[in-house]
């Protein structure tokens, strides 16, 4: 299997190296690897994780309009939590997406309000309002 390489989804530098070539374990299915435990009360998203996400959204991001036209943003993407990660929403294949910058916080804006948003992004200095 070749894999894209996900240069623009950031890997933080203490999940483990790949295993060498050499390596004689087989390979392992797609969904084995992307069931990693996450790290729970972090933001961390395990590097195996971000690779399947990256490759089941195929390097673009994931928003369709109300046409049902997909985003094709290539660059730059995030990792998006279907349900907010502030909100307790896991670090799994099955509830993230990548999104583009742009949809990412059009999604948090949904998620958290307008006000919180500009809040978090520094055009305002209105203090956060209360999370739900
Ligand atoms: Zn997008």
């Amino acid at each position: 299997m070749v894999r894209k390489n996900p240069a623009s989804v950031p890997v933080p530098a203490s999940d483990p190296a790949p295993a060498p070539a050499s390596d004689p374990a087989p390979a392992q299915p797609l969904h084995v690897v992307a069931t990693a435990p996450a790290r729970r009360g972090t933001r961390h998203i395990p590097a195996s994780v971000r690779r399947a996400v990256f490759d089941r959204d195929g390097g673009r991001c994931s928003y369709r309009d109300d046409r049902g036209e997909r985003c094709r943003e290539t660059l730059g993407l995030e990792a998006h939590h279907r349900h907010a990660h502030a909100l307790g929403g896991p670090a799994t294949l099955d509830n993230l997406e990548l999104r583009c910058r742009a949809h990412n916080t059009l999604a948090a804006e949904r998620d958290f309000g307008l006000e919180y948003t500009d809040f978090a992004r520094g055009v305002t200095d209105r203090a956060a309002p209360e999370r739900r």
